[in-house]
């Protein structure tokens, strides 16, 4: 398999995940999913190009693609409230609160029973 087409299958198939989570998921489960979802693309992303291993170009690149994939799981904040995914322009500093709605953006990763 050619890195090109790992690279396309792999975030095709992010793609359709996030599509029927924005379909099926309730704003609370996108936001638990959101941060793991962009993690295992950018790990899939950096392990298809060293298994496939086609020249080091392509190694770096999806390195810094992993990198930027890293920087949105960091930096976007879904509202638990409305599921906006809430973002400032520049990155940083991280939103605290929804652009829409005003609900808190922190406490991510945890998990209220
Ligand atoms: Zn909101």
């Amino acid at each position: 398999m050619k890195f090109g087409t790992a690279f396309l299958a792999i975030w095709a198939s992010l793609a359709i995940a996030s599509g029927l989570m924005y379909v099926f998921a309730s704003p609370k489960t996108r936001r638990e999913f959101w941060m793991p979802m962009q993690i295992i693309a950018a790990l899939a992303l950096v392990t298809a190009a060293i298994l496939i291993n086609e020249s080091t170009a392509l190694i770096g690149f999806s390195v810094f693609a992993a990198l930027v994939i890293m920087l949105n799981a960091v930096t976007i904040r879904i509202c638990a409230q409305c599921g906006l995914s809430n973002r400032n322009t520049f990155f940083f500093p991280v939103p605290k609160f929804c652009n829409r709605c005003g609900h808190s953006l922190e406490q991510a990763g945890k998990t209220h029973s």
